[in-house]
């Protein structure tokens, strides 16, 4: 069988799921932002399980509780404080907390507290039973400790700790109530090893599940971004533009588009050759990407050697500066290019601004930025040509009109 190759995450040096696969995240930790997302995503998925074992967990205490009162005829007194006081009503929060709206916010913080307490009040009951001489099953304990590592929906570390504190309880309220030293290390060791093994097993499908999330996002970002310069491509800036079209709309703000064609690059790729003209591509495209500088701002490859920028709310001056800022600094890379007048590759620039409203296009904003474009090309390259639309009606056809 072939095994899948793994994801190429080094052209993605500023994705922060690239870094982390980079990493290897060895301590089963990702930086803060991300940790939180894999988080949601984790007790997401694990949502069945956990209300399963929660809903389990109570009826399970509640038997235990009825059994002792009415089959074994303990004292209510007795059972008061661990069942009745911290068990069943540490079980009852957590299974509301799983079904409620705010699962995945409370849910982790809740179950490190009571999972710890659960544990706890279990040893010391089935430890004080067995004194009684009623011999509870220390199964429901090994149970417990593997059933916290794989339904009870919190991470390795945290599960880990929930088994430390049931084993550490267990030793205490043994040795508490007078077991020979040797039946205290026995039960406590068969604890350890319980635990060990689920751990050991857990933190395996952890590491696992960690990665094909990271895989799953870096190959998002893949599909959303062009190979070639690593500037978003085609089809993830339409889905950006038209959310931001919309934002627009809704706010009544401008948008300029700046559609950036390399001049004479045909001739470039016949003198340098094709991979010198991919080398000037990358170049060209860190340059365009630094006009998106604001949040909402996007920059990506159109296809072949153009590129796009989408500004948001800018006054026309300030696209007019930026569109400038961006031909001199494509030009001031100062790429060698022999068939061109410049002696260096540049570029022409074709900006539209425009008040997105209803009965306008997105596309026609970019027909616009097109037409300037063509405008610029005409108008000798290596120059820009900006219509401003805002706020007044505009229609589109240049081409039409030249042709
Ligand atoms: P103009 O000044 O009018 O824009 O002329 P031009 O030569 O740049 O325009 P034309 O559309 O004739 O040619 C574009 C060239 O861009 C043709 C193609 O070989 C080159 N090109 C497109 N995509 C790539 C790419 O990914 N890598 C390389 N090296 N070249 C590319
Ligand atoms: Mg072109
Ligand atoms: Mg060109």
């Amino acid at each position: 069988m072939i095994s899948p190759e793994p994801l190429e995450h080094e052209s993605f040096p500023d994705s922060a799921h690239a870094q982390e696969l980079r990493r290897g995240f060895p301590e089963l930790r990702f930086a803060p932002d991300l940790e939180r997302l894999f988080q949601s995503f984790q007790l997401r998925s694990a949502r069945t399980r956990v209300r399963f074992f929660q809903f389990a967990l109570g009826l399970l205490a509640i038997a235990a509780t009825v059994k002792l009162t009415v089959l074994d005829a303990v004292p209510w007194g007795d059972v008061a404080l661990g069942w009745l006081g911290l068990v069943i009503p540490a079980c009852l929060v957590l299974a509301v907390v799983s079904c409620s709206r705010l699962y995945e916010r409370l849910y982790l913080p809740a179950s490190r507290v009571l999972l710890p307490i659960i544990a706890t009040a279990a040893a010391f009951g089935i430890a004080d039973r067995h004194v009684a001489g009623h011999p509870e099953p220390f199964c429901f304990l090994t149970t417990f400790s593997i059933a916290v590592f794989f339904l009870g929906g919190q991470l390795f570390r945290e599960a880990l700790v929930v088994n430390a504190v049931m084993v550490g309880a267990l030793g205490i309220a043994l040795g508490h109530a007078g077991w020979p030293a040797a039946d205290v290390a026995y039960y406590t060791t068969e604890l350890v090893i319980t635990s060990a093994v689920g751990g050991f097993v857990y933190q395996g499908i952890e590491r696992q599940l960690r990665t094909s999330f990271l895989e799953r996002h870096l190959l998002r970002e893949q599909v959303a971004h062009d190979g070639l310069t690593g500037l978003k491509n085609r089809g993830a800036f339409d889905d950006d533009y038209a959310r931001l079209w919309q934002q627009a709309m809704r706010d009544r703000r401008s948008l300029a588009i700046l559609l950036i064609d390399v001049d004479h690059f045909k001739p470039y790729n016949d003198r340098y050759g094709h991979q010198a003209g991919d080398r000037a591509l990358r170049h060209v495209a860190q340059v365009v990407q630094r006009c998106a500088r604001r949040p909402l701002d996007v920059a990506a490859r159109y296809g072949g050697e153009e590129f796009l920028v989408a500004l948001y709310d800018l006054r026309a001056e300030a696209v007019r500066e930026i569109a400038e800022e961006l031909r001199a600094s494509i030009q001031g890379l100062a790429i060698e290019h022999d068939d061109s007048p410049a002696g260096v590759v540049t570029a022409s620039i074709g900006v539209s601004i425009v008040s997105p409203r209803q009965g306008r296009s997105p596309e026609g904003a970019v027909q616009l930025a097109d037409e300037a474009l063509y405008a610029a090309k005409q108008g000798g390259r290596n120059g820009i040509r900006l219509v401003d639309c805002f706020g007044v009606n505009y229609s589109t056809g240049a081409f039409r009109r030249s042709a």
